[in-house]
């Protein structure tokens, strides 16, 4: 595909897509029943549709019965980890191969000209972000997450929470499911903000944006407190009535859909002439500029903080304003403290 008719390159090779970003249709002020009907289809197609099937999937066939869940016990927990590694070894190990170590569409629609795995840098253990990103991944994203999952089962199945069934509460369980997305990026928002103010950022956050210019292995590089913060909107089904499998349809949105925004491709190609929409841009450009996009634009709290940054010129002047601003800022401040 030529990804010249949909996006510019510049001198050093970075491409970035034509149109700006648009945030999210349900909470457009005034709403328009126009572009919420627009936007409907990209917020399910086609990550959620596909962690939606993840959690069904996972639910049937692939969880211990309850029996086994009520009784704490090292063999299940061990199974869940083993089922939830596998999982992320397949998407984020094929999205790699593809895109990274076979680069089946070379650079078409990169927004990074670069492939990381060609730049050794000493900010990554042995010199290399993949091998820094695979530890950190498997060290402890993947042990936190399903720590998360085995002991929200293990309430489950000893009733410990507000947990309900279909038969029961089939409307608000309808509705629980499909804002599952946005409950996620809004709880993302939170802690992500809380972790840029400068000391967690020094100590955590940091480690997560030693890859500025990410690929699938970046997705969960992250510091275990992070770790335990991102995983900790799961715990939202222990306060609002909720089902197992809403629960682990969660997990997947936060734990395998975290690999949607470090994809560093804005479309994947498939078959001739046509491709699929990553929706990687907006977090892609947080990597590249850190204090803008601490979401994705699905909820507009971005917006409505200030930080929101489309990929326009227009954005890309508002954002070195602020920062100019935040700069006098602290000069301010500095000026005003006595000196010790
Ligand atoms: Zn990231
Ligand atoms: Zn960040």
């Amino acid at each position: 595909m030529d990804d010249t008719l949909y996006g510019t390159r510049d001198k050093r090779g970075n491409w970035h897509p034509n149109n700006p970003l648009e945030t999210g249709g349900l909470f457009r002020w005034p709403f328009s029943l126009r572009a919420f009907i627009a936007w409907l289809p990209g917020y399910f197609l086609p990550h959620n549709v596909i962690f939606m099937a993840f959690g069904i999937g996972f639910w049937f066939w692939l969880t211990p019965s309850r029996e086994t869940l009520e009784t704490l016990s090292w063999g299940w927990a061990l199974y869940i980890l083993v089922r939830n590694a596998l999982t992320v070894v397949v998407i984020y190990g094929a999205l790699e191969l593809w895109l990274y170590v076979r680069r089946v569409q070379n650079d078409r629609f990169k927004y990074n000209g670069k492939f990381p795995g060609e730049h050794p840098s000493e900010v990554f253990l042995f010199k290399s972000q993949n091998r820094d990103n695979i530890l950190r991944t498997f060290g402890t994203g993947l042990p936190i997450w399903s720590a998360y999952e085995v002991l929200m089962l293990h309430a489950w199945a000893n009733d410990f929470g507000l947990w309900t069934t279909f038969g029961d509460n089939p409307v608000w369980l309808a509705v629980f499911w499909l804002v599952i997305p946005l409950v996620h990026e809004a709880h993302f928002f939170c802690i992500h903000r809380l972790i840029h103010t400068p000391w967690l950022y020094k100590h955590v956050h940091s480690v997560h944006h030693n890859s500025i210019n990410p690929s699938p292995w970046s997705s969960l590089s992250m510091h275990p407190v992070e770790h335990l913060l991102y995983w900790s909107d799961s715990l939202i089904h222990l306060i609002l009535p909720s089902h197992p499998v809403l629960l682990l349809y969660h997990l997947h949105v936060t734990g395998t859909g975290a690999v949607v925004g470090h994809i560093g491709f804005d479309k994947i190609e498939t078959v001739e002439g046509k491709a699929v929409d990553t929706h990687a841009y907006a977090h892609y450009l947080h990597h590249k500029y850190f204090e803008v996009n601490y979401g994705d634009g699905a909820v507009p709290l971005d917006k409505l903080f200030g930080t929101w940054h489309d990929g326009s010129n227009e954005a890309d002047e508002a954002m070195k304003v602020r920062f100019r601003a935040k700069k006098e800022r602290v000069k301010a401040r500095k000026a005003a403290t006595p000196a010790q």
